[in-house]
């Protein structure tokens, strides 16, 4: 059973005493047509991963028509407004990815049936883009006296290939966050303040390269080298928990023509996670050695050559630990509690807060729709049938506003979440 503090609870409750805060509530409420008219429009606009300009643009007008400071797109092509506070609180951010998994020419409307909306992209991450505006709109609606600057950022690249990279850009620009505030679950309930690491690697085996029987045994045979290194790989075991995975996803070597060839050349792709950076380092040392085993072993055999071996990294998402009772997250469960919304940790993700948690920034990731049930769950993101449960959606832009509250403070009324670094 999660236990709260009493130092949490009593924070907690003050907050949600406070005028500004209970009108702020009420308001997101009575926002949520205007919230969901919103989303539907910004879908339109399509932002394939890197390729989000359009909708940065509209993003950016939409931070700028309602009052943020310093609106801009930076190098990485996020998008950045800032409501700045009222002094000496700590900088705190809050985000939604801009980019979605879907080609240009794979959004054709949005269809609102059943309850819900239906179009690519209308959850992931979308939705959090909405989001953030109402946000902005209640925090303007209550003239919040926020301590901390707030930083509103529409982050590019999160998706795929993109590999967080908006995220990665801008942290590595911006090194004075002191708080960082996810939207990207599908489901509310869910609190992920863990960041699952992994890697992506390419692997490539040199050898000469010859005719099959003309050739035997004066070469060493790369794409055999290859397959010891994947069978060493099959035959590791990894713990349970923390959870650790690895996956030979590609064997590339020869063409068709070559049948009868040695290969000189054999490639392999493999990615591995952990939710422990120790699992993930000691995994990365044996899958390495393994490597180096296999070329040796392969060598040794013939005698003659060399078989030798490169790495390219496809992708790098950083991961981390971060205590369970850690205030801010202490605060999202209370929040999720105090809007009747049955919390639930994941101790693992791979979302923008991979980047925080791994720079040591309190962060968490909070989800975007109210699912109480299978039904609204049942959102398909990623897929064309991505779709976007509508009842009680507000409560996922109250808790995100609760949470930013927590974490900025109120001049004279709360103290911020964490002091001043
Ligand atoms: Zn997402």
């Amino acid at each position: 059973m999660y236990q709260v503090s009493e130092k949490s609870r009593q924070r907690f409750d003050a907050m949600c005493a406070l005028e500004e805060v209970k009108k702020a509530l009420a308001f997101i409420q009575e926002d949520e047509r205007r919230t969901l008219d919103e989303q539907k429009e910004l879908v339109l606009i399509e932002a394939p991963t890197g390729q989000e300009e359009e909708r940065a643009k509209v993003f950016a007008d939409k931070f700028r028509a309602l009052g943020l400071t310093d609106v801009h797109i930076d190098r990485g092509g996020n998008v950045i407004g800032v409501r700045p506070g009222t002094g000496n609180g700590p900088r705190v951010l809050i985000e939604g990815h801009l980019d979605t998994v879907f080609p240009f020419g794979t959004v054709h409307g949005v269809e609102e049936r059943d309850g819900f909306l239906y179009a690519p992209g209308i959850g992931d991450d979308t939705r959090a883009l909405a989001m953030l505006l109402c946000v902005i709109r209640a925090v303007n609606h209550v003239n919040l006296k926020n301590v901390g600057d707030i930083v509103f950022v529409g982050t590019s690249r999160e998706e795929g290939m993109g590999g967080l990279g908006g995220m990665k850009d801008f942290l590595n620009d911006n090194t004075d966050i002191d708080i960082s505030l996810s939207l990207d679950n599908n489901d509310m309930s869910d609190i992920v303040y863990q960041a699952t690491g992994g890697e992506t690697y390419e692997v490539n085996f040199h050898g000469i390269g010859g005719h099959a029987f003309g050739a035997f045994g004066k070469m060493a045979q790369p794409v055999h080298a290859a397959a010891r290194a994947v069978a060493k790989i099959a035959a590791f075991t990894v713990p349970e928990d923390p959870k650790t995975s690895f996956c030979v996803s590609n064997f590339h070597a020869g063409n068709d023509a070559g049948v009868h060839a040695i290969a000189s050349d054999a490639t392999i792709k493999f990615n591995f996670r952990s939710d422990s950076q120790e699992e993930l380092a000691r995994l990365r040392d044996k899958i390495f050695q393994a490597i180096e085993e296999s070329c040796k072993e392969e060598t040794e055999k013939w005698g003659c050559d060399t078989i030798t071996w490169d790495k390219t990294i496809i992708s790098e998402i950083p991961g981390g630990n971060q205590d369970p009772h850690a205030p801010l997250v202490e605060a999202a469960y209370l929040g999720l509690d105090y809007l009747d919304v049955g919390p639930r940790f994941r101790a693992s993700g791979c979302t923008n807060a991979n980047v925080a948690i791994a720079k040591k920034i309190p962060a968490i990731c909070m989800g975007r729709a109210y699912a109480p049930d299978e039904n609204s769950k049942n959102i398909l993101n990623h897929s064309i049938h991505e779709k976007f449960p509508m009842a009680g959606s507000y409560k996922a832009v109250q808790q995100a506003f609760m949470m930013l509250v927590t974490a900025c403070g109120i001049e004279g009324k709360l103290s911020p979440l964490v002091d001043k670094q």
